[in-house]
C-alpha cells in the first residue's frame, strides 16, 4: 500500500540539504564550539555559519539568535525568560488558540505568581488588535499570540498585534513555529520582540530551534550553567543540529513563494473535495488568503475524529486531530473550543496538512477513502 502523508503540520521530512549539513558536521566536526583549540575553532565557526544563515533569514543579527532544541524549548524560554527579568509588571497575556508549548508555560508563571490573562479568538481563530487591548493591562508583561495555528491554520495578523501590545508598554512575543517554513517570517517588519522557530517543521532535524530575541530586551536564560549562546542559553552547542536546522531553512526560504503557491492550489482543490461531503464543514479561517497554504482542517459532523483518523490509517492516510503533542491525551484540541465549538463538535474536527511534495493524485486518493470512510462509520 503507498501511503500518504498529509500530517505536515505535526513534522516534516528531513531534506536532503539539512541530512548532508547533518552527517558533514557529524562526521567530520566533533569539537566543541567553546574549546579555543583547532578543533573548537573549526565547530565554532560552522556554529557561527549557521547562526549566521538563520539571522538572514530572518532578518535579525545574529546576536539576536538564541539556538534551543525546538519550538517548545523556544517559547518556554520566551515567556520564563522574560518573566525572570520582570520588574513590576507581573502579568502575562496569551491568546486562547496557543500550542500547549505556550499556554503549559503560562500555566507555571501562574503557579509561580504571575497573573495570566487570555485573549479571546473570534469563531475563525483569529485574535483582533481590539480583543488585545481589552484584556491587556498597565502591569501587562508580555503579551505572546502565535503566527500561524497548527490546528486550523488561521494566520494572525502580527505587525498589528505587535503594535497593540507595545502601546500599552508591553513586550511581544510570536509563536513563528508553524509558519516560517511556508511564509516569511521578518523580525524586523514583525515588530515582534521574541519569535519562536523550529526546524523541524521546516524540512530540518527534530530538537533543534531557536528564539529570536529583540536586542535590549529585558530576558534571562531558562537553562543555565554555561555561557554558551551568549549567556542566554546554557549546554554545549548542538552544532549538528544548529547546521541542519540552517541548511533547512535556506532550502526551503529559497523555493518558499513557489512552494506556497502550488500548496495553496492544491489545498484548496483538497479542501473543494472534503467540503463537498454532507455535513462536513471548514475549521478556521475561511479567507483563503489567511490561512497557512498547507492546511486544511474541517469538521466532520457525527463522525469521532479518533475514529476517523484511525479508519485513514488503515487505508496508509496519515492526518491528525490537533497537535502532535497533545494527540495521546485523547482530549480536543483546547485551540478548537476557543473557537466556540463545543467539545463533541471539537472532537469531529481532523487536520490535513500538506507539503511541499503532496501530490494532486495523492489528494484524490486521500479524498475518496475519506468520504469511503465518513460513509462506513455513519452508516455503522
Ligand atoms: N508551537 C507550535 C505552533 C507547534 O506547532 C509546535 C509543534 O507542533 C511547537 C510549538 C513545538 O515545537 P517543537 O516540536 O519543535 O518542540
Amino acid at each position: 500500500m503507498k501511503r500518504i502523508y498529509l500530517d505536515h503540520a505535526a513534522t516534516t521530512p528531513l531534506c536532503k540539504e539539512a541530512f548532508c549539513a547533518v552527517t558533514d558536521c557529524l562526521s567530520g566536526c566533533f569539537g566543541n564550539p567553546d574549546s579555543v583549540h583547532s578543533f573548537g575553532r573549526e565547530a565554532e565557526k560552522v556554529l557561527r555559519g549557521a547562526r549566521d544563515r538563520v539571522a538572514e533569514l530572518m532578518g535579525a543579527d545574529p546576536s539576536e539568535i538564541v539556538f534551543t532544541s525546538g519550538g517548545t524549548e523556544a517559547d518556554n524560554a520566551a515567556l520564563k525568560g522574560v518573566a525572570a527579568a520582570a520588574g513590576k509588571r507581573r502579568h502575562i497575556l496569551i491568546s486562547a488558540v496557543e500550542h500547549p508549548a505556550v499556554y503549559a508555560a503560562a500555566e507555571q508563571l501562574r503557579e509561580a505568581g504571575f497573573s495570566v490573562g487570555v485573549i479571546p479568538a473570534d469563531g475563525e481563530g483569529f485574535v483582533t488588535p481590539e480583543a488585545l487591548l481589552g484584556a491587556i493591562r498597565e502591569d501587562t508583561l508580555l503579551v505572546s499570540v502565535m503566527w500561524a495555528n497548527n490546528v486550523f491554520g488561521t494566520l494572525e495578523d502580527i505587525p498589528e498585534l505587535a503594535r497593540a501590545a507595545h502601546s500599552a508598554g508591553a513586550l511581544f512575543h510570536t509563536d513563528a513555529v508553524q509558519a516560517a517554513g511556508a511564509l516569511e517570517v521578518d523580525a524586523g517588519a514583525s515588530g515582534a520582540d521574541l519569535i519562536s522557530v523550529s526546524a523541524h517543521k521546516m524540512y530540518g532535524p527534530k530538537g533543534a530551534g531557536a528564539l529570536y530575541v529583540r536586542r535590549g530586551t529585558p530576558f534571562l536564560p531558562l537553562i543555565a550553567g554555561g555561557e554558551q549562546e551568549r549567556g542566554l542559553r546554557g549546554g554545549t552547542s548542538a552544532v549538528h543540529s544548529a547546521a541542519g536546522f540552517a541548511a533547512a531553512f535556506a532550502a526551503t526560504r529559497g523555493s518558499a513563494a513557489e512552494d506556497a503557491a502550488r500548496m495553496r492550489e492544491l489545498r484548496d482543490f483538497f479542501l473543494g473535495e472534503l467540503l463537498s461531503e454532507d455535513g462536513v464543514t471548514l475549521v478556521g479561517a475561511s479567507d483563503m488568503s489567511r490561512r497557512h497554504p498547507g492546511n486544511a482542517c474541517v469538521r466532520v459532523e457525527g463522525v469521532r475524529a479518533g475514529q476517523l483518523l484511525a479508519a485513514l490509517d488503515l487505508e496508509g492516510v496519515a492526518a491528525s486531530a490537533g497537535s502532535a503533542c497533545s494527540a495521546r491525551l485523547a482530549l480536543p484540541d483546547r485551540s478548537l473550543t476557543a473557537l466556540g465549538l463545543t467539545e463533541t463538535q471539537a472532537d469531529e474536527c481532523v487536520r490535513f496538512s500538506l507539503g511541499r511534495e503532496t501530490q494532486k493524485e495523492e489528494l484524490v486518493r486521500a479524498a475518496e477513502i475519506f468520504r469511503a470512510a465518513v460513509r462506513r462509520i455513519r452508516k455503522a
